[in-house]
């Protein structure tokens, strides 16, 4: 992900006319730096500008999603939103405590050249949610 990206230079790239209040949502996914939920993104929008209204933040999102600039992924009855990063990513999630560690594409791109090369299948999935009990969950007896 590039660490100088400007939210202006994003916004444009993808089309959008750049407005305070898009710059401001965007933000907000961005800093949040993990999966957002809704809850969390206007938390810290209204910390910025409380006239922002949730109406006007989730169709933003609605329109960053649309254009390819955040992914939103269900992880169990939640949405949850993130910046699309140019290179795939993965994520490891606690279905008990709700950990999210963040998965390198490395790690899995064997297991898909494998895929493609037994099944002649070309895995195109660039986000993966694999969800289990992290350390802290596991049950420690056996
Ligand atoms: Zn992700
Ligand atoms: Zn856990």
């Amino acid at each position: 992900m590039n660490a100088d990206l400007s939210f202006e230079t994003s916004l444009r790239q993808h089309g959008f006319r750049v407005t305070p209040q898009r710059r401001v949502i965007l933000k907000a996914i961005w800093d949040n730096g993990e999966h957002a939920s809704l809850a969390d993104v206007l938390a810290a929008v209204q910390a910025v500008d409380a006239n922002i209204s949730p109406a006007t933040v989730y169709r933003a999102i609605e329109l960053f999603i649309e254009r390819g600039l955040v992914i939103a992924t269900r992880i169990g009855n939640q949405t949850v939103y993130e910046i699309a990063s140019d290179h795939p990513h993965h994520h490891l999630i606690c279905r008990v405590c709700g950990m999210d560690q963040k998965l390198d594409h490395a790690r899995l791109r064997g297991l898909m050249d494998d895929i493609e090369q037994d099944y002649h299948f070309l895995v195109e999935t660039e986000h993966l949610i694999l969800l289990g009990l992290c350390a802290h969950c596991r049950p420690t007896a056996a």
